[in-house]
């Protein structure tokens, strides 16, 4: 409805933590292997793929409600230390003074 045609060549996805769209490059993805979320930053891992921002308060989000099992069609709980970590590196290199 608002006028910019050109954001429709930019794929949406939902944050698997907050819920809003946002655009597919500006969202974490994440895949299940073995029990463990792992971040696939150039989201060329195969299998079912969730997104969240690469916020903590998301990744929060995302855990409080366990939705990263039920996104990634994952039975049990499902480690997020690694996605963690690296939300933790993506934010301390993007907080610049
Ligand atoms: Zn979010």
């Amino acid at each position: 409805m608002s006028g910019r045609t050109h954001a429709r060549a930019c794929p949406e996805r939902t944050c698997t933590g907050c819920r809003e769209r946002a655009a597919k490059r500006d969202l974490l993805r994440i895949v299940a292997v073995e029990g463990v979320c792992v971040p696939d930053h150039r989201g060329t891992l195969p299998g079912r793929g969730a997104y969240v921002h690469p916020a903590s308060v998301c990744l929060d989000l995302a855990v409080r409600r366990r939705a990263f099992p039920r996104a990634l069609r994952v039975q049990g709980p499902l480690d997020t230390a690694d996605v963690r970590r690296t939300i933790e590196a993506m934010a301390a290199s993007q907080a610049a003074p």
